[in-house]
């Protein structure tokens, strides 16, 4: 049967441009379809635009320590919300336009509109198109979850809508205790706001090396961020542009934005998935197997709309090697373990592999090697940032299960350390190791004395 495409890709994101390029180079018939802006949530609305705003807001800092070391600036400095938003436009811009002809290069036939799955082989456009194609991949991606359930929802922003307010608020209520939620706590602080985070539990960071969650949530507390621990708005009522926010623990508070990041969920509504067969979670994410292929053959899905690890890199691996299997022969599974990763808060947290508890619960016996040290500079400032570096090894065998950072560079440090960590390094390789100084990081090769030996 003679299809109109070998690929059709649904979602011009992280992991569906990279398998939309990838099997156009392996010689198949490719198209993609793409509802809102070429690059995906990490291009237009996530992992970039943060990063932009996360290095504005370090500049606060910079400003603010630069006279102990010798600097007198001209005035106080002063910071225009409006600039960095336009700068910010223009990266994502000049990005999304890279991807765009990075897919017309690679030949991949582009429709810049809404698809949906109308059968295993067939997909129908926005416009009334239909389309029929030998696989179909569904790489849609994710959307804010708007829950617990607030009277007044509609007096809230997303992720989605933070990138391009109209005025930086003075107030900002960040509702979540996620990796997105502290992040825009930490940055927007930074920028001038004045930040409240409710959460439903009793830290921030769930799934987090407990060392980490505590050490970020007291420097962001130093910094200036106030924590609502187990408690969430119920109710938000808009007063002019104010907002009036009953907590569920009966306290109130007024702020100019409510920003909820409360976690996020595989974007498959009205997609026409279950018509086609295809077996999503009760979260709502497409089934697949270790290759990425769904319960229908000739469907199959990558990146966060498949709940697995909702990280770009983590897509772009899956879109990657799905098209090598389909189109350029032989089978490689996208092996999950020590995938590295950040907290782009100030200061940052570098983490790799298995927290204390994690390793705890798996390993019969568990070493921790940790630190907690004054850097350099805050000698210098007299300020009270601190890093924390912690190793988890296997008391067996030696072997580095886990590595946790939290200060500056944290994800920078934790990039270079990951390799060593997937390469199944011992503690007694990082001590072979002769430290660049100085360093913050020299203290990861130079930890000698065990913080806790933990036995099952
Ligand atoms: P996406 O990149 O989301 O792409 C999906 C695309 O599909 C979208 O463009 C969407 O418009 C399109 N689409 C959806 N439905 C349809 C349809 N029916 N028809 C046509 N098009 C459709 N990850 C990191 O690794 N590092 C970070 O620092 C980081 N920071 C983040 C910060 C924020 C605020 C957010 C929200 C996410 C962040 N992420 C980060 C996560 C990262 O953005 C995602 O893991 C990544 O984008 C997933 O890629 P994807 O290909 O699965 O989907």
């Amino acid at each position: 049967m003679a299809f109109d495409y070998d690929l059709f890709v649904i979602g011009a994101g992280s992991g569906g441009t990279r398998a939309a390029r990838i099997a156009s180079g392996h010689g198949a018939k490719v198209a993609i379809a793409e509802e809102f802006r070429i690059g995906g949530t990490c291009v237009i609305r996530g992992c970039v635009p943060k990063k932009v705003l996360v290095y504005a807001s370090r500049f606060a800092d910079a400003f603010a320590e630069a006279a102990a070391f010798g600097w007198t600036l001209p005035g106080p400095p002063v910071f225009d919300w409006a600039i960095l938003r336009a700068a910010k436009e223009k990266e994502i811009s000049r990005l999304s336009d890279i991807y765009a002809a990075n897919l017309e290069r690679s030949k991949v036939e582009v429709f810049r509109q809404r698809a949906i799955v109308v059968g295993p082989q067939a997909v129908t456009l926005a416009d009334g198109r239909t389309m029929s194609a030998r696989h179909i991949l569904i790489a849609t991606g994710g959307a804010p979850s708007l829950h617990p359930a607030i009277e007044g929802m509609a007096h809230t922003i997303t992720s989605n809508e933070v990138f391009d307010l109209a005025t930086l608020p003075k107030r900002l209520l960040v509702i979540g205790g996620g990796y997105i939620a502290v992040e825009f706590a930490s940055l927007m602080q930074r920028l001038g706001a004045q930040v409240t985070v409710s959460l439903r539990g009793d830290n921030i960071l769930r799934g987090f090396d407990e060392d980490m969650r505590g050490g970020l949530r007291d420097l962001m507390r130093a910094a200036g961020v106030t924590f609502r621990f187990g408690a969430l708005p119920v109710r938000i009522d808009l007063d002019g542009d104010v907002r009036h926010v009953t907590l569920s623990n009966g306290e109130t508070l007024a702020c100019d934005q409510a920003l909820i990041a409360t976690g996020r969920h595989p974007a498959t509504q009205g997609l026409g998935l279950e018509g086609a067969g295809v077996h999503l979670t009760p979260h709502g994410a497409v089934v697949v197997d270790g290759g990425s292929t769904s319960n229908v053959p000739s469907i199959h899905a990558v990146g966060d709309v498949t709940d697995r690890i909702a990280l770009t890199p983590v897509a772009i691996r899956e879109g990657h090697w799905l098209a090598d299997r389909l189109f350029g022969g032989g089978m490689r599974e996208v092996n999950y373990d020590g995938v590295a990763s950040a907290v782009f808060t100030t200061p940052e947290i570098g983490t790799v592999g298995l927290t204390e508890t994690q390793a705890r619960e798996a390993f019969d016996v568990v070493d921790i090697y940790k630190t907690s040290f004054r850097p350099l500079k805050a000698t210098i400032t007299g300020g009270s940032d601190r890093v924390t570096m912690k190793l988890v090894v296997d008391g067996e065998t030696d072997r580095l299960l886990g590595a946790h950072i939290l200060g500056a560079e944290a994800a920078e440090i934790v990039q270079a350390l990951g390799v060593a960590v997937k390469m199944g390094a011992k503690k007694a390789d990082l001590d072979a190791t002769i430290p660049v100084h100085p360093t913050a990081a020299e203290e990861l090769v130079t930890m000698r004395e065990r913080t806790a030996r933990y036995t099952r």
